[in-house]
This record gives structure tokens, sequence and C-alpha cells, in this order.
């Protein structure tokens, strides 16, 4: 048995959603004529309380389409150093938009409505980029899952609002934020000009990210979709698991929450974690210090047959998913007693 802990990507579709996706109505969706893609779109775009959705192969084309959508060649992005669109999206900003960025140090993976408001560029001034788009992440991936309080959305959302930028949110994981903080979908659909939520990571699809905004933006999106390569004729195979991941996999996360809450404890108990990001969702981030290194623990971990991936010279990331189950969780920490 592999306990695999190195992502929520590597999960596999369950019967239940296999056979929603073989029983799946399908047509071509670059037609708009797929039944199930249509479904899954109008589905995320009410539960969010916003006009339309966009369903696309992954959460770096949602997110690129995004900035793409919100930007002109030669403007600037704002967002936290360490967030997915900068670090993990092949310098898309700059390729796809032709856009550069305005990195702010936050506190993991989360930045303020002051921080966003010093990084704006004075329009006027002449040797300025234009800054025109911030985008933030929730949960943030290399904050361990940490997740904004509400009220900083809002607080942000003014100073977009007060100098005419736009406002995104990378929520590749924004139903586990969600649960763990008892938030409301709608809340979110009301603060952002567009969310992009992925299908694939907690909620378990083989495949398939969806972009929420405004008719409009949503339009604009179909456009870049097609440009960027990303429009897929039947669709709804995928779509039809996305539809069956929002009926049946959202609740759970709390167990995936609950697990990482306990591999985190089990953590704190060894000598070589030198600190633990606090385990806020279903990413547990340690850093290593003195009888391991993060490589030397990913090897260890590795022949008592755990998978975690070494994410730095010094950190060691481990991520709770629904193909982890009790029995797995307790062998985690049972190894992890012995290192
Ligand atoms: C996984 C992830 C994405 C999208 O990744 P894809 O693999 O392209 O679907 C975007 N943002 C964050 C924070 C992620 O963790």
């Amino acid at each position: 048995m592999i306990i695999d802990l190195r992502s929520d990507t590597v999960t596999k579709p369950s019967a239940g959603m296999l056979h929603a996706m073989m029983t799946a109505p399908v047509g071509d969706d670059v037609f708009g004529e797929d039944p199930s893609v249509n479904a899954l779109q109008d589905k995320l775009a009410a539960m969010f309380g916003m006009e339309a959705a966009i369903f696309c192969p992954s959460g770096t084309m949602t997110n690129q389409i995004a900035i793409k959508c919100h930007t002109q060649p030669g403007d600037e992005v704002i967002c936290d150093k360490l967030s997915h669109i900068y670090q993990y999206e092949g310098g898309g900003i700059a390729f796809n938009a032709g856009c550069s960025v305005k990195l702010i140090e936050g506190d993991r993976g989360r930045i303020t409505a002051g921080q966003v408001k010093e990084s704006i560029n004075n329009k006027l001034d002449a040797h300025k980029a234009y800054s025109s788009l911030v985008s933030l992440e929730n949960t943030a991936n290399r904050g361990g899952g940490s997740c904004y309080d509400f009220a900083e959305f809002e607080n942000i959302k003014t100073v977009c609002r007060e100098n005419g930028l736009a406002f995104h949110l990378d929520g590749a994981r924004l139903f586990n934020a969600i649960i763990a903080k008892i938030e409301h979908a709608e809340d979110y659909g009301k603060t952002f000009d567009s969310i992009s939520v992925c299908l694939s990571k907690g909620l378990g699809t083989p495949a398939g990210s969806v972009l929420i905004g405004t008719k409009a933006l949503v339009a604009k999106a179909r456009r870049i979709r097609k440009v960027f390569g990303g429009g897929m004729r039947q669709a709804g195979f995928l779509a039809a698991a996305g539809i069956y991941a929002l009926d049946n996999n959202i609740e759970r996360l709390a167990e995936d929450h609950k697990h990482a809450a306990a591999i985190g404890e089990a953590l704190t108990k060894k000598d070589f974690v030198e600190e633990i990001l606090p385990v806020e969702t279903n990413i547990v981030i340690v850093k290593i210090n003195g009888r391991h290194t993060s490589a030397s623990l990913a090897a260890e971990l590795k022949k008592n047959n755990i998978l975690a991936i070494a994410i730095s010279t010094t950190q060691v990331r481990f991520v709770l998913h629904l193909d982890i189950n009790v029995a797995m969780v307790d062998k985690t920490i049972e190894v992890l007693r012995k290192l």
C-alpha cells in the first residue's frame, strides 16, 4: 500500500464518479452544445451567485485566461510572492498577457489591503506600468493551505474599486477554505470579479477547472480559451465528474482537514521539525533541521511507502485528500513516530 501525500491531484475517480462520467450526455462544447459542460458551468455560476462560468482543462489555464481578460500588455499584476500564478505557471503572466508583476511579501501567502494600496503605481507617472489587477490565492498553497479572513477580501476589494483595479481569486482549493472557515460561496461571488476553482484537487476529478464571472468576462474568456488551445469537444465526460464532485465531495473536505491536523500534531513531536506552518486545511508544511534534510526525510518516508514532496531544501509538504483514509493516516503517524 502506497500512501501518496504528494498532492491532492493524485486522486483517482471513485466508482460513483466513473458512473456519472460514463453515462453523461455530451455534445460539442466549442459549439456550446455539451449539456454536461453547460450544466456544470450553470451550477457553479449559481453557487457563487455570478452570471456565468467556463470549463477549462486546468487551473493554470483558468488563471491565465483571467489575467489576460483583466489586463493589457505592459500592465502590472499585484500578487503575493509565493502565489501559484507567479511561481508555478511557467512565467505565463509575461508569456500570455505580456504583463509584469509586483510581488508582495505576504504572511503565509496572504497579503493585506495596506500592502496592495502601497503597491499600486501612480497612473500619472509615465515611468510606471499601469497596475490593473490584484490576484489572491485562497487557500494559499505555499502558505500551507492558509485561509484569509473574509474581511480582508472586502478591504482589498475597496482598494481595487478606488483605484480601478480588477480583482481575481485563484481558488484552486477554495472549497477547503469555505469548509474550514464556514463561509458562503455567494459572498465570494459578490467580492471578486473572477474566481477560478479546481475540480481536480480536493474535489477529486481527473481534470478540469472552472472560471466564474460576469457574462461579459466569460464571453471574452471563451475567445481566449480558444486562442490558448483549450477548447475541448465532448468535454461533458469530464464535466460530469465535476458535477458529481460538487454534489458529493465538498462536505467531506472536513475529513482531510482533520487528517492533516493529526499528521501535523505527530510532526510537532519530531526533533528534526524546526517549524510547522499552522495547519488550517488539508496541507501540512514543515521546516526540517538537524538529523534530516527535506530530501532525506522524503527518502526515509518513501522507504516506508509514504510519499511526500521536499518543496524546498528545508521544507517538506504533506497533502491530504479523498484517497487517504483513517488507516493510512494512522500508518503515517506510526511511521513518523519511529523516524
Ligand atoms: C494546482 C493549483 C493551480 C492550478 O493547477 P493546474 O495543475 O494547472 O490545474 C492553481 N493555483 C493553485 C494555488 C494550485 O495549487
